[in-house]
């Protein structure tokens, strides 16, 4: 037999896996910036065939120091970052269909998020991250990754301690404050956060490393883990659910 005609032939060798596992998994992408660029490249290549990217931006110049499926040519004519994921993959992948949603993730429903098996967080705010994870918890595990130039976090949720458990007061009170009373976002001009594609292919790689062992084995890694690229350190730190969340404080 000719093992080198199997895309998948050197990850089925990994001890464990079961490709068909990773192949039906319904996953969900919120974001298609850096972290979400990342994230399906790698699902794509590992051949999970169902993709669902949300994201409601289009490709600029300043996305290609680290998004990997974005071109020259899309951030000229400003394509929504969606169709150009979905476009990226199609030369990628032919097991792999990407259905992008050009949506904002505040307009997505907790019914939404129950078509799913696996949720990526690849976002750059706070209010965003709370939403999907006050949607999410419970139902659908939640892999909520971060940067900001050298460090990068990866938090893990699904029936442990939440985002919400870990925000504090202040964080939450100023994500808070980014919306008026109408749920409109308001206009401001936010400082831009540094990113560099190394940072962001690491915590994506830890993002959908997590993804794998989910699928293959059921079990998900409760603690936060934080990346110092600089320091070239990475620290695990356990949070404990609070009984005051309002996420999860009637369950
Ligand atoms: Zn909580």
């Amino acid at each position: 037999m000719d093992f080198d005609s199997d895309r998948y032939d050197r990850q089925k060798r990994v001890k464990g896996w079961n490709q068909d596992k990773i192949r039906k998994s319904k996953v969900l992408v919120i974001g298609a910036g850096a972290l979400g660029n990342e994230v399906i490249k790698m699902l794509v290549q590992l051949g999970v065939e169902k993709i669902t990217v949300v994201d409601f931006d289009f490709v600029i110049p300043a996305n290609l120091n680290r998004c990997v499926l974005f071109t020259q040519n899309q951030a000229d004519i400003k394509t929504l970052k969606v169709d150009a994921v979905v476009e990226a993959v199609k030369n990628l992948n032919s097991d792999c269909t990407v259905e992008g949603l050009n949506k904002k993730v505040e307009e997505l429903s907790e019914v939404f998020f129950k078509n799913f098996d696996f949720v990526f967080g690849c976002l750059d705010n706070l209010s965003a991250r709370l939403h999907v994870n006050a949607n999410c918890y419970g139902f659908v595990p939640f892999s909520d990754g971060g940067t900001d130039g050298f460090n990068g976090r990866v938090q893990f949720v699904f029936k442990n301690a939440c985002l919400e458990c870990t925000v504090s007061k202040n964080d939450f009170t100023n994500a808070l404050r980014r919306y008026s009373c109408s749920g409109e976002k308001k206009e401001f001009d936010e400082a831009k956060i540094p990113a560099l594609p190394t940072t962001t292919s690491i915590i994506a790689g830890i993002q959908v490393q997590s993804f794998i062992k989910y699928a293959l084995t059921g079990e998900i890694n409760d603690e936060i883990i934080f990346y110092d690229g600089m320091l070239n350190k990475t620290s695990m730190f356990k949070v404990e659910k609070s009984n005051k969340c309002n996420v999860h404080q009637f369950g």
